[in-house]
Parts: structure tokens; C-alpha cells; sequence
């Protein structure tokens, strides 16, 4: 008898007739999803530039709205504005403005969204939105206290198209996820047409949050909020504040890179890539990026996704 050499697991797996779990398929008439990118505004004439960059970047994917994020305790008003009015009088983006509760009466909130209105933007993502760092959110005493009510406070001022936030993983104050499920719907009710997800990493976190939000009756888009991973230690940082769970699996595909930056950067687009293309094997057809100002982690993706760029002059 010679030598039995050992068979390699999945070989092994294979000729007993285990497969390994059958991969997405890419059906050729599968039409690319929906995009959307959200950046957030510069504090810097250089940061300015950075954020320019890349929505010049990303602006031939023709994604179906740029949003632009409101800072902690509302300290980013006048930049916020200035970007979306740009974006909105410079570009063929459509922008959509992000406006938090925070810190403002109702008048003037509803002022800010009458000059949004008035500069051509017909966009809002409705927010509580999160206090300055260190302290806990307290409402205005003249404010909208929680995102509902300035989703109801809009539909006053003007026919803005709202989007609201929604949380796999619950957001962190609610007093259960029951109650979390509860406030989306009177979000939605309230006038939201479109729920767009904090970012998670463990996919299936979101689907189960599908199931429930629809076995609640919800049926408006909840549209995953999808984040590149371009630094690890930054996100695992922010995702203990926000409340996103980073799975082991994770920091072990970064473990080793922090000097290689060439292997990070594949590996982001390697974990993102799998990501959607498993929620578009489960019927998601629509995503929303958190770029970080950051294009290309975003594109790349995009572009796995069957996204491509428009020429200037052609129709999609
Ligand atoms: P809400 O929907 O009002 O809910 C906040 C919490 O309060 C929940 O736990 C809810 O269950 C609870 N709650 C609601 N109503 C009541 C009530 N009547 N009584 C008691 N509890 C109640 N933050 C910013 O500052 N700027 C941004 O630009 C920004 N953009 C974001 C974009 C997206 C897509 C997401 C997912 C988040 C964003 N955030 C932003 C963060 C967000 O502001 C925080 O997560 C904030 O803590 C909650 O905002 P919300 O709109 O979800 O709040």
C-alpha cells in the first residue's frame, strides 16, 4: 500500500457531498441597486477640499441622493447648510439636508427647513440627533423633544421628502427594542418615508430587523446604512458609542494591517463587498454609504454591486 495522503477538508466535504453554502448569484438581468452617499461637512478649507474630491468622485454613480450630516449638539448648522446649498446649486445631486432636534426651539428649527426649502432642497433626514460629547440629551424646553415630532413639524413647513433612523440593534437609550420598533412606526406615521439603518457588520442583525419591522406592519424602505471600515481602531471606537456590535471575526481580519495600508483597504472593501452582496441575495435592492468623505471604499464597492459610472450627457 502506498502513501494516503489526507484529503483537504474541503475536498473531503465536497466528495461526501457537503457543499460549501451556495454563494449569491449574479443574475445578468439584475438591475444595480439604488445608492446613496452621506458625507458630513467640512471644519477646514482642507477638509473642504477632501469632501469636494469625493463627491466629484462619487457624482458619476448617480446615486438617488447625497445626504449631509448635522453635528453633535447642532454646532454644525452653518456648515451643514453651506455644503447642502452647494451641493444643491452646484451639482445634479439630489441633496438632502440631515436636522436634529437639538438645542433649538421649534421656530427656530422650522426656520432653518424654510431656508432649506427656500435654496431648493427638498430632502430631510429628521433626527433627535446626539448632545454634545459628555452629556446627556435633554430636550429643548421650546424644542421638538424626539425625531417624530420634527418629522410632524416638517410636514408643516413644507412637502420635504423625510427620512428617518432606524436601529438593528436597538438604540441605546430605548427602553426595549419593543419600544424602539413602537418609535420608527410613529416616525413613519408621522410622515418618514424612508428609514435608513445605523451601521452594523453582522448582517444578520439587519435581517432579523427586517422581519420584525415588517411583521410590525412597517412596509416603508429600511434601507441599510452600509460603513466601509477604513480604520479599525476609529471604528470600533465610535461603534462602542453608537451601540454597533463589532464581531470577533472583524478586528481578526485587521489584526496585522496597521502598517499595511494597502492590505487594509482591500480587506474593507473585501468585508463590505460580502456584505451587501449577501442583503442583495436577500432582496435588498437599495444602500446608503457612510463615506467619511472618503470616495474610494465606497466606489469599489459600487462598483461590485454592478454600479457604473455615468457619462456626462448620457442618460442612465
Ligand atoms: P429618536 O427616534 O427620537 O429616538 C431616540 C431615542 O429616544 C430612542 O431610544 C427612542 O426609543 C426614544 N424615544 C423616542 N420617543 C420617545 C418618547 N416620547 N419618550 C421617551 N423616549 C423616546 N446625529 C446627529 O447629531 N447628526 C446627524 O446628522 C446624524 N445623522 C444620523 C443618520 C443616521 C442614518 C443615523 C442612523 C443616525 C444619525 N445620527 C445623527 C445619530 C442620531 O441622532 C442618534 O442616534 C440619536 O441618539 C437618536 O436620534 P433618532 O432620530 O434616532 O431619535
Amino acid at each position: 500500500m502506498g502513501n494516503m495522503v489526507p484529503l483537504a477538508p474541503t475536498l473531503e466535504r465536497w466528495l461526501s457531498g457537503k457543499r460549501v453554502g451556495p454563494l449569491p448569484e449574479r443574475p445578468a438581468d439584475q438591475p444595480p441597486p439604488l445608492l446613496s452617499f452621506e458625507f458630513f461637512p467640512p471644519r477646514t478649507e482642507a477638509l473642504e477640499g477632501q469632501l469636494w474630491a469625493c463627491i466629484r468622485r462619487l457624482e458619476p454613480l448617480g446615486p438617488r441622493f447625497v445626504s449631509v450630516t448635522y453635528g453633535a449638539g447642532g454646532s454644525t448648522h452653518a456648515r451643514t447648510h453651506a455644503t447642502v446649498s452647494r451641493l444643491a446649486s452646484e451639482t445634479d445631486l439630489v441633496p438632502a439636508a440631515h436636522l436634529t432636534c437639538v438645542g433649538a426651539t421649534r421656530e427656530e428649527v422650522d426656520e432653518v427647513a424654510r431656508g432649506y426649502w427656500a435654496a431648493g432642497v427638498r430632502h430631510i433626514v429628521a433626527l433627535r440627533g446626539d448632545p454634545p460629547p459628555g452629556t446627556a440629551y435633554e430636550p429643548h424646553p421650546g424644542g421638538y423633544r424626539y425625531a417624530d415630532e420634527l418629522v410632524a413639524g416638517l410636514r408643516r413647513v413644507a412637502d420635504f421628502e423625510i427620512s428617518v433612523a432606524a436601529y438593528p440593534e436597538v438604540h441605546p437609550s430605548a427602553r426595549s427594542p419593543e419600544d424602539d420598533l413602537d418609535n420608527l412606526k410613529r416616525k413613519l406615521d408621522a410622515g418618514a418615508t424612508r428609514a435608513i439603518t445605523q451601521y452594523f457588520f453582522d448582517t444578520a442583525t439587519y435581517l432579523r430587523f427586517l422581519d420584525r419591522c415588517l411583521a410590525a406592519g412597517i412596509t416603508a424602505p429600511i434601507v441599510p446604512g452600509i460603513m466601509p471600515v477604513s480604520n479599525y481602531a476609529q471604528a470600533a471606537k465610535f461603534s462602542a458609542m453608537c451601540g454597533t456590535t463589532v464581531p470577533d471575526w472583524l478586528g481578526a481580519m485587521f489584526q496585522g494591517t496597521e502598517n499595511e495600508p494597502e492590505v487594509r483597504r482591500t480587506v474593507a472593501s473585501i468585508v463590505a463587498a460580502e456584505q451587501v452582496r449577501t442583503l442583495q441575495a436577500n432582496g435588498v435592492d437599495e444602500f446608503h454609504f457612510y463615506t467619511l468623505n472618503r470616495p474610494e471604499l465606497t466606489y469599489a464597492i459600487a462598483h461590485v454591486l454592478g454600479v457604473r459610472p455615468r457619462r456626462a450627457g448620457v442618460a442612465a
